[in-house]
C-alpha cells in the first residue's frame, strides 16, 4: 500500500508536447506564426491592422451608446408632448364652456 508507486495523471510526453502546440503564438490579424517577443501581432502592417479594429469596435460601441441615449431621449420629449397635447386640449374644451 505505501510502496505503491504514484500514477501519472497523463503521461508526460503528451503533456509536454501539448503544451508546446497550444502555445505557439500566432498572429492575431492574419493568423500567421508571430516571434513570441512580438505583442499579438507578427507585422507592423498587422499591428495597424489591429490597431484600426479596435478603433472601429471602439466607435461603434460608442456610437450604440449614444443611440440608445437618444432613443430614450426622445421616447421622453414624446411623453412629454403627449401631456403638453392633453392639457391644451382640456384647456380649450374649458374655455369653450366658459
Ligand atoms: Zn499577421
Amino acid at each position: 500500500m505505501s510502496d505503491a508507486m504514484p500514477r501519472p495523471q497523463v503521461p508526460a510526453e503528451a503533456v509536454r508536447t501539448g503544451v508546446v502546440a497550444s502555445q505557439e503564438p500566432t498572429c492575431a490579424v492574419c493568423g500567421g506564426p508571430r516571434a513570441a517577443r512580438k505583442r499579438e501581432t507578427c507585422s507592423a502592417k498587422c499591428r495597424a491592422a489591429l490597431h484600426r479594429q479596435r478603433q472601429g469596435a471602439s466607435m461603434r460601441t460608442q456610437l450604440a451608446g449614444l443611440r440608445a441615449g437618444l432613443v430614450l431621449i426622445r421616447a421622453q420629449v414624446d411623453d412629454r408632448l403627449a401631456e403638453v397635447d392633453a392639457l391644451l386640449g382640456a384647456l380649450v374644451a374649458t374655455r369653450r364652456r366658459e
